[in-house]
């Protein structure tokens, strides 16, 4: 039986995390979810959100950038397309990023709508983390 978790957090940029953990909790595509040692295995894909975990009494938070979680029984890994934990985030750098993609959403014509609503997204996801830290 697994009393602890391998939480290891990789995006293409590079291996953003990596420590045993108790417990991790994250937004997947059907909602939330919480994952304590030796649950069933499962695959999901993840919103752009919050992941945490808790380390006996420490807690961590991340900014996750969809992507996908592989869970097994003493092994969470987060394959996203951007992460960053919420005392590492440039919350000046998430505003210049949300003011940008609203101009964008403003301008009628020669606009990728869909890419500036995920910027938006990205921005807004990233500015509520850091307030978490
Ligand atoms: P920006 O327009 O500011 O680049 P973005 O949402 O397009 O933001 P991403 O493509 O998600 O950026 O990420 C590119 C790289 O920059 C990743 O390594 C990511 O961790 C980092 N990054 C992006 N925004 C921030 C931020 N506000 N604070 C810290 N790191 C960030």
């Amino acid at each position: 039986m697994a009393d602890k978790l391998t939480l290891d957090i990789v995006t293409p940029y590079g291996h953003v995390f990596t420590d045993e953990v108790d417990e991790v909790v994250t937004t997947g595509s059907e909602g939330e979810f919480g994952v304590l040692p030796d649950h069933v295995p499962f695959l999901t894909t993840l919103k752009v959100g919050m992941l945490t975990y808790k380390k006996g009494s420490e807690t961590g938070i991340f900014f996750i950038n969809w992507g996908y979680a592989e869970v097994g029984p003493d092994k969470v890994t987060i394959l996203a397309d951007s992460a960053e934990k919420s005392e590492d985030i440039d919350v000046e750098r998430a505003k210049a990023a949300m003011k940008r993609a609203e101009e964008r959403l403003k301008q009628k014509e020669n606009v990728d709508e869909a890419r500036a609503t995920a910027s938006l997204e990205r921005a807004i996801a990233r500015m509520h983390v850091a307030e978490k830290k």
